[in-house]
């Protein structure tokens, strides 16, 4: 068996097809000799997936990435990156060569990405195969923020409901998160200025958001976390870190005293539950944290876990 893992990395070594494994916390840990001279990545490096993309974008190559504004790129595609199982797109590099590239995600959040070389192929419709893609984009996005919209977080919170009746060691919690007296925000400084809060809040949380969770925009100032595989406690001390920084934003350059919270509730799956259900419960206790005085967390009363913590 080593004999013939060892064969596989060879035969891997060799191909021109491009193969490369992401870890949970999308750090590379494996890629071959075709994946590492496409994207510039000396032998020994295990760059992160992000710090990757960044200095090749900066470097013009690896890539083709048509945005003026990297960051706002990259926060819109780790939305969406290595939160379903498999998904395969099209996507060019600097030296004009097509890829199509597939991404396989494990329950424990590796990733193994294939792709292989399609630049003779079917080049003609390309175009059209390209718009689709920016549709299906499109699609999931939420415009004003760049992450996640309602469509796609709601259909991670059925996956996560789904891969918890499978397996009954898996626990994940859903968390409401809504900006405080966001209202009045908006009444005093204007809609513009709310909308740079709701920026700011956006790429804040962010930044916090491990590839496994689905951070998205369900409405107005209302946010959604899903958080798989994660227990109610772990779920809390996550959303405390979201409060520290949040707090200590100050996102108005001609106001810099000017800060702002948010509140959050947070229930952990249980059996039976419907994405309606797990909802309903998140959304009661944000309404305790709310009514409790806003900036801070309210875990669902309903939770089995609860009596365990605090006990
Ligand atoms: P609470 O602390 O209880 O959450 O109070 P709140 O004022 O944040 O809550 P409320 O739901 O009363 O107000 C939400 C406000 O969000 C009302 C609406 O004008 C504003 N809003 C909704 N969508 C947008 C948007 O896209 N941009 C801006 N700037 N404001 C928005
Ligand atoms: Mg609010
Ligand atoms: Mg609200």
């Amino acid at each position: 068996m080593a004999k013939d893992n060892r064969r596989l990395f060879e035969l891997f070594e060799t191909s021109p097809v491009l193969v490369a494994a992401y870890d949970e916390f999308d750090r590379l840990r494996y890629a071959n000799e075709a994946f590492r001279s496409a994207y510039f990545i000396a032998p020994d490096e295990t760059p992160l997936w992000p710090d990757l993309m960044r200095r090749n974008f900066h470097a013009q190559r690896g890539t083709v990435i048509r945005v003026g504004d990297f960051e706002e790129w990259l926060r819109s595609t780790q939305s969406r990156r290595g939160k379903v199982g498999f998904r395969a797109f099209e996507t060019d590099l600097f030296d004009g060569r097509w890829l199509w590239m597939t991404e396989t995600v494990e329950k424990d959040g590796w990733m193994l990405c294939v792709a292989t070389d399609v630049t003779g192929l079917k080049a003609k419709t390309r175009a059209v195969r390209q718009d689709r893609d920016m549709a299906i984009k499109a699609s999931y996005t939420d415009e004003l923020t760049g992450v996640a919209n309602r469509r796609f977080v709601t259909a991670r919170i059925e996956d996560m409901l789904q891969q918890q009746g499978s397996d009954q060691t898996s626990q994940g919690c859903l968390c409401v998160l809504d900006i405080d007296r966001f209202k009045s925000i908006n009444d005093q400084f204007g809609h513009q200025t709310g909308d740079i809060i709701l920026r700011d809040f956006a790429m804040r949380i962010h930044s916090l958001v491990r590839r496994t969770d689905c951070f998205g925009r369900v409405g107005g100032e209302e946010f959604v976390l899903t958080l798989p595989a994660t227990p109610v406690e772990q779920a809390r001390l996550i959303l405390e870190r979201m409060l520290a920084l949040v707090r200590k934003s100050r996102p108005l350059q001609e106001r810099p005293d000017f800060g702002y919270t948010f509140s959050a509730g947070i229930a952990g799956a249980q059996a039976g539950d419907t994405a309606i259900s797990l909802y309903a419960r998140a959304d009661r206790a944000l309404y305790m944290a709310k009514l409790a005085g806003r900036d801070r967390i309210h875990l669902d009363d309903s939770d089995p876990d609860r009596s365990a913590i605090a006990g």
